[in-house]
Order: structure tokens, then sequence, then C-alpha cells
């Protein structure tokens, strides 16, 4: 159980009036405190986060901007949200920052409306190749209601390229089909995004360019990864994954006239009141992030991924473009074992403790509910204080979850090992 005393003191107050709700409660704690959480797009925030996110900000509507509300009382609301875009703009070092998109997807979607006419052509990576489904999936209004248009990784397995974005074919994508937008930030993928490149290709056929930078906005806020700006014209995160916030969206730019647009597009265009609970969590969230204990762990997340890479490698594993840069990897499962899906690795590691999900390779020729692979982070265990030494042990745990055939006593056997490692980080 985590060691936690106000979340006891919640889960008391709760199970006192609703023993049912605070049963599910406990359970999920439990599980979150006895497993290794390895989902790339995963965190666990600090205790004050996580009850920030739970305050008394959540009573009131604050529909408009600071200044701008369309309700009484908001005074706080606009003290708060000025707040959390100042140490927005700090950790991004930009001028604009939007904090009210409730997640990653609904940022996106609000940028297509402030950017875009319905038909327009963007550019975003082949989403099989490690895009997010907001960046033009046929089922999302993305790739409904627009005309998304693809690059690819490089493909030719000789190159020292391989499995890496194909810059040369991104160029030559968009001077066929002249996006008015350009997609860069991904979900799966482990490389640097070199976004003075992509400018180069959005200036030479006049288009904006956008990063996503859902999955990296911890590494950007703290050097790791290079950051967006001057390059991008338009930013959009997520704030709970490497930024380790609470779960929500963020538009960033430093154009006022973008800014002003994606504005009116989120309010009214979109969304009604914003989450003035998860606006505040922001705001502490950021305050985190500001402080050199955050660039710290943002160092051992990388180190982390690195050296889990490298036990996977070891354990001949193969890791797609040859490792990793940031906080995840991809594995290539039938390096290890032919036979051996993505699904059914989910499934046993998930009962051994360990909780993964299964992703699509670079030209995977599984489908996508099966796949050939697995998708792999390091913030989360990060967080709790995993450092390099304990990936090899998390290694050694995957590789005899994934040898066990689905063997339920093998499985059981690495689930103990799972306890007992959980046991020596406690979540606070
Ligand atoms: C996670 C992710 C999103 C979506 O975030 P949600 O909060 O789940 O809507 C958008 N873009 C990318 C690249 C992501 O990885």
């Amino acid at each position: 159980m985590a060691n936690d005393a106000i979340a006891d003191s919640v889960y008391d107050l709760i199970a006192g009036q609703d023993p049912d709700a605070a049963a599910i409660l406990a359970a999920e704690r439990e599980r979150q405190a006895t497993t290794l959480e390895l989902i790339a797009s995963e965190n666990h925030v600090s205790p004050a986060v996580m009850h920030a996110a739970g305050t008394c900000f959540t009573n009131k509507y604050a529909e408009g901007y600071p200044g701008r509300r369309y309700y009484g009382g908001c005074v706080h609301h606009d003290e708060i949200e000025l707040l959390a875009q100042q140490r927005a703009c700090d950790l991004f070092k930009c001028q604009f920052a939007n904090v009210q998109p409730h997640s990653g997807a609904q940022a996106n979607a609000a940028l297509f409306l402030a950017l875009l006419e319905p038909g327009d052509t963007f550019a975003s990576l082949v989403l099989a190749d490690g895009g997010h489904l907001s960046h033009g999936l046929k089922v999302n209004l993305s790739g409904k209601w627009f005309n998304p248009v693809h690059y690819p990784l490089v493909r030719d397995e000789s190159s020292p390229k391989f499995e890496t974005i194909d810059y040369d074919e991104a160029e030559r994508v968009c001077v066929e089909h002249k996006p008015k937008l350009i997609m860069c930030g991904y979900s799966a993928y482990p490389r640097v995004i070199d976004f003075a490149r992509m400018r180069a290709i959005a200036d030479k056929v006049g288009a904006l360019l956008h990063a996503d930078i859902a999955h990296i906005a911890g590494l950007v806020a703290s050097g790791m990864h290079p950051s967006p700006f001057p390059h991008c014209h338009v930013v959009t995160t997520t704030t709970h994954k490497t930024l380790r916030g609470p779960r929500g969206g963020m538009f960033l730019t430093n154009d006022g006239e973008l800014a002003k647009k994606y504005d009116r597009a989120l309010f009214p265009g979109m969304q009604g009141g914003p989450l003035m609970h998860i606006v505040f969590a922001k705001a502490v969230a950021f305050g985190e992030a500001l402080k050199p204990e955050f660039k710290a762990y943002q160092e051992r997340v990388v180190a982390n991924a690195r050296a889990l890479a490298e036990a996977m490698t070891k354990r001949s594993y193969r890791i797609t473009s040859g490792g990793t840069d940031n906080h995840l990897m991809l594995v290539d499962l039938r390096a290890r074992d032919a036979e051996l899906t993505g699904a059914d690795a989910e499934q046993w590691l998930e009962r051994a403790g360990i909780i993964t999900n299964k992703n699509g390779i670079p030209n995977d020729p599984r489908p996508p509910r099966v796949t050939s692979g697995l998708r792999l982070g390091t913030p989360a265990l990060t967080t709790r204080g995993f450092g390099t030494k304990e990936m090899d042990e998390v290694a050694g745990l995957i590789d005899r979850a994934l040898g066990s055939g689905g063997d339920d006593g093998v499985l059981a056997g690495v689930r103990a090992d799972v306890r007992a490692l959980c046991e020596r980080f406690p979540l606070s």
C-alpha cells in the first residue's frame, strides 16, 4: 500500500460513505504499489500533484480566459491559470501557453480547428511507424474531416538510419502534397527529432510546423531533448507523461496571432468550462518541473532507458533503430522467439505484475491487435527510485516471463519477485 497519509485519509473518508467505490480504489492503489509500471506514457505523480487535482477548484465554472470570464467569482481562478501559464512559458522558454486543453487529443483537435479548414491537407508520420491516432487515423476527426498524408521511417535495413525518421521522404511527400500543416512528435519513437530539418521542409512548402511533444515534454523541459522552439510555430503536449503532472493537455507558441487563434478554437470552439482543479494541479506540477531535482530525474529516466535497452539486447531481443535516445524503446520480440507475439507478451507480463503495452514495430507483419513488439518506458520506475542496476533486474524478470510460454507456475514465481522488488521501492 502506498505510503501516503493524505491518500489514506481520503480513502477512509470515501469508505465511510461509499464502501463499494472505496474497495475499488483500494485495489487500484494496491495494484500500482505492487506492479512494475513500464508503459511509456504513464508516471506516478507526487503526492502534492495528486492532491492538488482534488481541490475545491473543481467546484467552479471559469469559461473564458483570465480577465475575460463568463462567470463571476473567478478571481482565484484567474490567479492560478496565470501562474500555470507563466510556469509553462518558463519551462518551455516560450511566450504563450494555453493550459486549458482537457487532454492531448483535445489539444490537437483544437489545433486543427484553429489552423485548418475541413478537407485541408496535413502531413504526419505513418501511424503504424509510431504516430498518434490524433495525427490522422481514419476514424479520428483528424482523419475524417481533414486530409492526412504520411511520411515513413527509413525502411532500408542496410542504412545506418534504419527505423529513424526518413526526412528525405518527408520532404518529397510534402513537396508533392503541399500540406498546410506538418506534424512531428510521436507516441512510439525512441530517437531525437530533428526539428530544424522539419522546419526547412515546412518553409520550402509554405506550411506551419507543429510539434506534439506529448511523450517527451519532461525531457524537453529539462534539456534532455532539443526544444521544438524556435523551429516549430505551434506545440501541443500532454502534461501527464514524462512531465509528471495531472492528466491533461497544453498548447504553446511564440506567435501572438497563432495564440489568439488557438485560444478561440479551444474555447468556445471546442471546449466549455476548463477543469480548474486540473489547471491548479498543472501549476503545481510545473512548479516541481522548474526545480533542479526534476532535471536530475529526467537524466535518470534517460540513463535507465539506455540501460534497459542494453539489458534487453543482451538477452537477444532486438531494439528498433538499435537503441534509444529518450525514455522509451520498442522491443522486437521475434529476435528472441519467432513465435512470440506482442499480445501474448503483454498478457503474460501482466500476469507476472509487469505492466506494458504491445506495440507494432515498423513494418510489422502482424495485425495491430497482435503485433510483434512491446513498448517499454522508464518514467514511472524512475519516479519510484529505480536506477540502472535495477534495469538489468527488470529485464531479467521480463525475460523469465516471456520465456515461460504462459506457464502459470513460472509466471507466479516472477510475480513474487516483482512484489519483492516493488517493496524495496515503495511509492510515495
Ligand atoms: C499520448 C499522446 C497524445 C494524446 O494524449 P491524451 O491525453 O491521451 O489525449 C497525443 N499525441 C501524442 C504524440 C501522444 O503520445
